[in-house]
């Protein structure tokens, strides 16, 4: 039996989404198991390209169960946004082949609010959030205020639990930002619009599990955002709340007793950071420009531009070793070509001393990338299928990175469409 986690190495947007959409065909279930709609996973296939943020990667597999697990930061409007809008595109969405956990937590409208208040609060120091309302939300699960999907099947309970939580909710959102309150009618009047359409996805998902790993199945578990993010191992505090992390995914999945036998790190070829904190390789001006848009490196989710590097080896490493990746996906390796030379960050230099270690999240700032550059190629190699075709730079390349972050690259990505990819064996 297999049970895979796909995870990102990096800051996030390394091609999870493409990978998940490739390897969904080895496996019978892929669960979501942390974040919410604050990410986009791109994935491009038969149906045309999508924007995911919330739907498992998946949903595009006839025969494959998808499930929103009980660790994902449930916004039920926005998910059925995206349902309605992948539905649009010729995809079917049934309790067939999605199900949510009853113990998702919902992230509430006031969530989406809070966010947008305290990062106005923060001006200038703003985390740079997406301000879909996710560490108000992560915080009020932690201080068990917010409510469970299973809830919306008591209407009654549902309501004087709403009402308990909207007094308190008040409190902060008059009294600290000195924002309009809400009443418990419009809380109930969202949930009963948003619950109604989701209620037949709503189930105990952890029996369902169960049931599926008696009959054998093979579990593909899917994270969002990437090693660095990690609310616990990140780049603190300019992570997400929530653990990306693979060690997360059987708690946030609701199958707490699995064990992982395979975890996919997924690397792109370069560096990529969206938002605030420290990003020490990275590159600015024309360099960093070209780069941009030769990776079309814009937000899936916000559109913000993304900002770009060489890859990262010391935050490579790091990744990796969290992780505990078995395999490596290198995406995005096509972008390169073209490049006389290819920048590397190979160390960092930390008070003027060099290092292999990622260090702690307050001594980032102070480090510097210490660079080298390996040849490029000149060719496209968007189109080879083969490790032997590889220009022998590209190669080079890739062997590089894989004897520096210590663990094997299985996987190379040449382009975003779904057969775009060479397999190492
Ligand atoms: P995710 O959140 O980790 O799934 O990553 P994103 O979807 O934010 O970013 C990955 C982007 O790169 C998407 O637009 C993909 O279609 C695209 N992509 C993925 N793999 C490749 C690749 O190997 N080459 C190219 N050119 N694009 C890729």
């Amino acid at each position: 039996m297999r049970k895979c986690a796909i995870v990102g190495i990096n800051w996030g947007d390394e091609g999870k989404g493409r990978m998940v959409d490739l390897l969904t065909e080895q496996f019978d279930v892929v669960i979501r198991y942390q974040g919410g709609g604050n990410a986009g996973h791109t994935v491009v296939n038969e149906y045309g390209k999508f924007a995911l943020h919330l739907l498992p990667s998946g949903i595009f597999r006839k025969g494959v169960l998808n499930i929103l697990g009980n660790g994902v930061a449930l916004d039920l409007e926005n998910l059925w946004t995206e349902i309605e809008q992948v539905r649009a595109q010729g995809v079917s969405l049934t309790p067939d082949n999605l199900r949510i956990s009853d113990r998702a937590s919902l992230l509430l409208p006031w969530h989406r609010a809070l966010d947008g208040l305290e990062e106005a609060r923060l001006k200038d120091k703003a985390y740079g959030s997406t301000k879909q309302g996710i560490a108000p939300f992560y915080s009020d699960k932690y201080q068990k205020k917010t409510l469970l999907a299973g809830e919306l099947f008591d209407p009654e309970a549902l309501r004087a639990h709403a009402a308990q939580l909207t007094e308190w909710k008040n409190l902060v959102l008059s009294g600290v930002y000195g924002a309009q309150k809400v009443t418990v009618e419009e809380l109930m009047d969202w949930l009963t619009c948003y619950g109604e359409k989701l209620k037949p996805f709503i189930c105990d998902t952890t029996k369902l599990l169960k049931q599926k790993e008696r009959e054998g199945k093979r579990f593909l578990f899917e994270a969002q955002l990437g090693s660095l993010r990690d609310l616990d191992y990140g780049i603190v505090p300019y992570t997400t709340s929530s653990n990306p992390i693979a060690a997360y995914a059987p708690v946030g999945s609701g199958m707490p007793w699995a064990k992982i036998d395979e975890v996919i790190g997924v690397v792109k070829a370069y560096s990529t950071c969206v938002g605030e904190g420290p990003f020490v390789c990275e590159m600015f001006g024309e360099e960093a420009e070209r780069l941009r848009e030769a990776g079309a490196e814009y937000g899936a989710k916000t559109g913000r531009p993304r900002r770009v590097g060489p890859i990262d080896l010391v935050a490579t490493r790091y990744g990796v070793e969290m992780q505990g990746a078995t395999g490596i996906a290198l995406t995005k390796l096509d972008v390169l070509s073209g490049m006389d030379e290819i920048p590397v960050c190979e160390r960092y230099e930390l008070d003027g001393e060099e290092t292999d270690d990622f260090p702690f999240p307050t001594k980032l700032e102070r480090c510097k990338p210490v660079l080298r550059t390996m040849p490029g190629w000149k060719t496209d190699i968007s189109g080879i299928r083969t490790w032997e075709a590889l220009p022998k730079e590209a190669r080079d390349y890739v062997e590089m990175i894989e004897k520096a972050i210590g663990c094997p690259i299985t996987y190379v990505s040449v382009g975003p469409e779904r057969d775009a990819y060479i397999e190492r064996k």
